[in-house]
């Protein structure tokens, strides 16, 4: 039997409700399979950490959490403490420190569940978002406040090897799920030096992985062909800032941040990464323990097939698809009535029951 050792964050607001659900289901999957068990740690860093400690964590957090094979994070922000100091005080050193280059969002309408465009199709590719550098930088300043001439300059990074790291990142993907095209957004006709250098070292990458098609759309045309022809996407490989806002855009064509997962990925395997569900922590729903939990659910089925179990993802996967065609157990977000913990139960539910028959 295989023990995993996973270091869960619950976090601010729904992330502790819906964190709570994807737990369960991780028992539940302990319980139906004799090969897996978990050994969970939990940690409560979070905006009421902060205000009793004056930080997010211990100040040997990344320390801590190094020690485990995988993360899972609820959510944070709290409107007591300003959302920079959650987000760059907790999410980015962790991202940063363990250097989840690669910020992977699945776009993918399950059964049971109709996009808002009517489209016949069916939508099923991945947003490969580079997760370190390019246009979320630090470099920069201003000048001149308050004069006439005052300005802001924002200096994008791209480097070799992070450009390099997303693009086999994608490619590694493509080939072993079976796609058979990578698309690549750009802005080279006007950003002409960080994106001409992108394309640049995408193209080489393409280039050493020709069994596999590669294209590439200016990202404003491919934002449009989300909403036009979203069937036609396997793999879509972009910057920070671009694949920050494909994926919002990905999971508004697929039913919403309720179900929108996602992961933060060393590729290299040297550090642990980071699953967590693409919302935040929701402050106008928190306590009501009406949060959809699948987008938590499914953040922590792709946890598990980053540690190699892809067969549990794809159990997982269709629990969840089960209760969304039976339609009686949804929370409010999607049409339904039912509470966090009701959809929690019954996706546990199924997982039970598929082994014991
Ligand atoms: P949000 O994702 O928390 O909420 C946006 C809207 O979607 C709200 O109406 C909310 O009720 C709804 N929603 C989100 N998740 C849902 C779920 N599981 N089920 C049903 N409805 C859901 O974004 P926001 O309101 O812009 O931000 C709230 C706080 O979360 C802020 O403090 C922000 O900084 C933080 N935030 C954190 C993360 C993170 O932890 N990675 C990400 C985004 C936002
Ligand atoms: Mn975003």
């Amino acid at each position: 039997m295989q023990t995993y050792k996973i270091a869960v964050l619950p976090g601010d607001g729904i992330g502790p409700e819906v964190t709570k659900e994807a737990v369960k289901v991780l028992k539940a999957i302990e319980e139906s399979d004799e090969s897996i068990s978990f050994d969970i740690k939990t940690f409560h860093w979070n905006s009421e950490y902060y205000l009793e400690h004056g930080k997010m964590m211990p100040d040997d957090g990344l320390d801590q959490l190094k020690t485990f094979d995988s993360i899972l994070f609820g959510a944070i922000g709290d409107s007591r403490v300003p959302d920079p100091v959650t987000v760059w005080e907790l999410i980015m050193p962790i991202r940063k420190n363990f250097q989840q280059f690669v910020n992977f969002r699945p776009i993918k309408l399950l059964k049971g569940l109709q996009s808002p465009l009517n489209n016949s199709h069916p939508i099923d590719f991945v947003i490969l978002r580079e997760n370190g550098e390019g246009e979320y930088s630090n470099m920069g300043g201003t000048m001149f406040p308050g004069e006439q001439r005052e300005m802001a300059v924002q200096n994008t990074v791209m480097t070799r090897q992070g450009i390099t790291q997303i693009a086999e990142f994608a490619y590694q993907y493509a080939r072993e799920h079976g796609k058979t095209k990578v698309t690549s957004a750009t802005k080279s006709n006007a950003i002409i030096h960080a994106m001409t250098f992108w394309d640049k070292v995408v193209e080489e990458v393409a280039e050493q992985n020709a069994d596999v098609e590669y294209e590439k759309y200016y990202i404003d045309a491919l934002a449009a062909y989300f909403v036009q022809r979203p069937e036609d996407f396997q793999v879509v490989l972009a910057s920070n800032l671009f694949g920050d806002i494909l994926s919002d855009l990905g999971s508004a064509i697929v039913g919403g941040l309720g179900l929108a997962p996602s992961g933060n990925i060393n590729p290299t395997r040297e550090f642990p990464s980071m699953f967590e569900a693409v919302h935040g922590s929701a402050p106008d729903i928190a306590g009501k323990g009406i949060a959809n939990p699948i987008a938590q659910i499914w953040s922590a089925a792709l946890m598990l097939e980053h540690l190699g179990r892809r067969d549990l993802h794809d159990k997982i996967l269709s629990a969840i698809e089960e209760i969304l065609e039976e339609k009686n157990v949804l929370t409010p977000d999607i049409g339904g009535t039912a509470t966090t913990e009701l959809v929690g139960d019954a996706i546990a539910g199924k997982l039970l029951t598929k082994v014991r028959g």
